[in-house]
């Protein structure tokens, strides 16, 4: 195997043993990218010399035995939706093209902190709004198993990075499926964490009751990881849960003997796509072979989740966005005659399309005499999703469902159809409804070659037993072993 086909956890290793430095393994990264990123497009922005310079010190605190953590050395990538001092964030859109903040985000700190190496900004739909990459002002992104398809949305850069062997984990943000489904639709793992697990300060917000930063790797234990460097009580964020932290390798190996692994009805229903059904069914007989007990359980409010996500989201976002208007920082239209004047055109000029439907939305659902017909009523049914996972969580202890109802589809095939596209995250979306965490894991490939994803959803808080299960299911499975091999050579 050569350097970039490690996975982060084999790469740690191989630094702790100091069997090849960071320098090494930096460069390696580098050279692939330099190699594969002109067919891929996965990266915004490349940070090549200070990346170096980051390899260079991490390799002194190895050498020192000063402040070593497994992610010391290892270089990573870092989803252009997290504010980064100095350098570029986008949030793959035209209004922030010139954005340099001064700050990094808690996580981008954390991350820094504990020695790993950056090597960018990844590619993603603008503002996180997109199940396909397609919607960046910064071009498309190619999924590295079959170029003319897409690799998922929002996180496409990160995840596609990730599967490419462009940077050993990457980091995403989930506010309706973002990091679950395109880790799927790439064959690689993802996990959102529960809602206050990680920090949302310096995180560009979409909809701020969704959001949720979490990382992509190649395997389960990668996630672990960076996950256990991203968690914790942030006095920035007061959503942030002060709760104490598991270790999240210290049981990552108790697999899932006698655990109760729910699989609701809702969720296998018409439209789903027989080879994705198939091989869930199959990852769920796994499950079983592993000592798990398999129960049916109900979520019946299901087929409302998507039309209330498309209220709640827009909503929450028609907020978030007014802040861009050309006036303290990111791009300015010119020529107009008065305020009003620059705010239109400015916001016109710099939103793409998409941005601007859900915009129109979120006002709308908003607006005096829609606001207890829309907003309102999705919130309350947003509540009985969540009651519906409260009570199936009484009778099990995980719930496994497909992470997205198709494996990837052809660039541009569902670019003009919003509806369609929206249904791309029918298995994704409940989790941020609920505020639980959810993982996606490789469990197959369909017969043209294109990876399938497990999606396991936990109770609050349960990162751990995600993992540990995760993990089990990892490792009587090589599926998350398998690269891509239009890119080998
Ligand atoms: N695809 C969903 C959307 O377009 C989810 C995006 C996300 O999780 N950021 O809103």
């Amino acid at each position: 195997m050569t350097l970039h086909e490690l996975s982060l956890n084999q790469a740690s290793e191989l630094l702790q043993k100091r069997e090849v430095s960071s320098v090494e393994l930096t460069q390696a990264i580098l050279d692939r990218i330099e190699k594969v990123e002109s067919k891929i497009h996965a990266y915004i922005t490349l940070t090549r010399e200070s990346a170096m310079e980051e390899a260079r010190a991490a390799d002194l605190r190895l050498q020192k035995g000063d402040r070593v953590t497994p992610l010391t050395g290892v270089p990573i990538a870092v989803k252009d939706i997290f504010c980064t001092r100095g350098v570029l964030t986008t949030c793959g859109s035209k209004i922030l093209e010139n954005f340099k903040p001064p700050y990094d985000a808690t996580v981008v700190a954390r991350l820094k902190e504990a020695g790993s190496v950056t090597l960018g900004k990844t590619n993603m739909d603008e503002f996180a709004m997109g199940s396909s990459n397609e919607t960046s002002h910064y071009g498309i992104v190619h999924n590295p198993w079959d170029l003319e398809k897409i690799p998922g949305g929002s996180s496409g850069g990160s995840a596609a990075a990730v599967a490419a062997g462009q940077c050993f984990g990457a980091l995403g943000t989930d506010t309706g499926g973002s990091i679950r489904q395109p880790a799927s639709l790439c064959g690689i793992v993802g996990i959102k964490p529960t809602y206050g697990r990680v920090s949302r300060y310096g995180m560009i917000a979409f909809a701020s009751s969704l959001d949720q930063g979490g990382p992509l790797g190649r395997e389960v234990q990668d996630c672990a990881l960076m996950l256990q460097v991203m968690v914790g009580h942030d006095p920035k964020d007061s959503t942030s849960v002060p709760m104490p932290v598991p270790n999240y390798l210290e049981h990552i190996q108790k697999g899932v003997k006698s655990l109760r692994v729910g699989v609701p009805q809702e969720y296998f229903v018409e439209g789903i796509n027989p080879e994705v059904e198939k091989a869930v069914r199959k990852a769920i007989q796994t499950l079983k072979e592993l000592g798990a007990e398999i129960i049916e359980v109900s979520l019946p409010h299901t087929s409302y989740a998507t039309a209330v996500y498309y209220i709640i989201a827009p909503s929450e976002a028609s907020s978030n966005l007014a802040r861009y208007d050309g006036v303290e920082y990111g791009f300015r239209s010119s020529g107009a005659k008065n305020l009003l004047e620059m705010y239109r055109k400015t916001r016109s000029l710099g939103f793409g399309e998409e941005v601007k439907r859900r915009i129109m939305i979120g006002t709308y659902a908003l607006s005096s005499g829609y606001y207890d017909a829309y907003y309102r009523k999705a919130q309350q049914v947003r509540t009985l999703i969540r009651r519906d996972f409260d009570r199936a969580f009484e009778k099990c202890d995980l719930i496994v469902t497909p992470t997205s109802p198709t494996p990837a589809f052809g660039i541009g095939e569902k670019a003009s159809d919003p509806i369609q596209m929206y249904l791309s995250d029918i298995f994704t979306i409940s989790c941020n409804l609920a505020g639980l965490p959810g993982i996606s894991v490789p469990c197959g490939f369909n017969t043209q070659g294109l990876p399938l994803g497990l999606q396991l959803l936990g109770r609050p808080f349960d990162e751990e037993r995600l993992f540990q299960v995760a993990h089990a299911f990892e490792q009587v499975t090589d599926w998350h072993k398998k690269r891509p091999e239009i890119l080998s050579s």
